[in-house]
């Protein structure tokens, strides 16, 4: 195996690091820590693990945390409600209401009434559009952890051939504009590309975000590439990625692990958006 291991665990643990000196640097200046809130509605158990690893990685970078956990039958009105009632206060900076929902909450509607300057998981329509626009934004924490570790890779991105496999809000569109921004050339890849091992090969940089486990075998995989798996499925061999690391590897230039790749950078971006949005907010009280 040739290829350079991109280690997502020791890069977040240095965001992390970072970031702490960062949100003291704050708190010392502006009397008061970030703060951020979880909006948690029912029991779904991989939701809480989540929920909890977000106020766990909080504290220790200082960040204050607020939990509102509600029962699976809330209605959707209320949930609204509670959104407005966290837009309007000024203790908390930032908030995220965790997905899934119910299925007789409309998500779209919740993530809509959340105020854009709060909307640290970027998932507003206006964050969005504000990134498509290339504008500044609260941008989706598991894209912009894709690109720290691609910065981090040493790769060069101007200009590259990128190509991202998957379109979702969360993950395949926000990576896509990102790339975009940073003036790689992007193609966008879904379920209804044809022949995606010959599009796939042709990236110098490979972004799968899929959920399909081992979709990506090292044949799709251009010599010297750099690859980043965003893909996670829980499998009874454990958390399998969309990329068959061991084929993959081969060929790449540089390549994530699943786990210990993408997935411990997403609360580390999560926390750094937490950050980003408490200083707009004190900069535009102060104006
Ligand atoms: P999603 O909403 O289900 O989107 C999956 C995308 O993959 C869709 O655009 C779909 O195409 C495309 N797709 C499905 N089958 C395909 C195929 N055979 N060939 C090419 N494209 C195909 O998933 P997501 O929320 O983006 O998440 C993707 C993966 O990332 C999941 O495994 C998820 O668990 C993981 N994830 C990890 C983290 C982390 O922190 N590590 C965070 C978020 C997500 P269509 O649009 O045509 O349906």
């Amino acid at each position: 195996m040739a290829a350079q291991i991109i280690d997502g665990k020791a890069i977040a643990a240095d965001v992390r690091r970072q970031l702490a000196r960062e949100v003291e640097a704050h708190r010392e200046r502006f009397g008061e820590a970030p703060g951020l809130a979880t909006v948690l509605v029912g029991d779904d158990p991989a939701s809480k693990i989540y929920v909890g690893g977000k106020h766990r990685a909080s504290e220790e970078v200082g960040i204050r945390s607020i939990a509102h956990e509600l029962p699976a039958d809330t209605a959707e009105e209320e949930l609204v409600e509670l959104v407005e009632e966290l837009n309007a206060d000024d203790s908390v900076n930032g908030f995220i209401v965790q997905l899934p929902l119910p299925d007789h909450v409309d998500p779209a509607r919740v993530i809509a009434a959340i105020d854009p300057r709060k909307d640290v998981d970027g998932l507003t329509p206006t964050n969005a559009g504000l990134l498509v626009q290339g504008r500044e934004a609260l941008v989706p924490a598991t894209p912009s952890g894709v690109m720290e570790l691609l910065r981090r890779s040493g790769v060069r991105l101007e200009g590259a051939q990128a190509v991202v496999v998957g379109r979702s809000d969360l993950v395949g569109r926000p990576v896509a504009a990102l790339l975009l921004a940073e003036n790689a050339t992007v193609t966008i890849c879904h379920s209804r590309t044809h022949d995606l091992a010959e599009v796939c090969r042709r990236g110098d940089i490979l972004v799968a975000a899929v959920g399909r486990p081992r979709l990506i075998t090292g044949d799709m995989v251009k010599p010297g590439a750099t690859v980043i798996d965003v893909g996670t499925t829980r499998t009874e061999e454990g958390l399998v990625g969309d990329v068959d690391f061991e084929s993959a590897a081969e060929r790449a230039r540089a390549i994530t692990p699943v786990p210990g790749g993408v997935g411990p950078m997403t609360i580390a971006m999560l926390l750094r958006n937490t950050l980003k949005a408490a200083r707009n907010q004190v900069s535009v009280r102060s104006v």
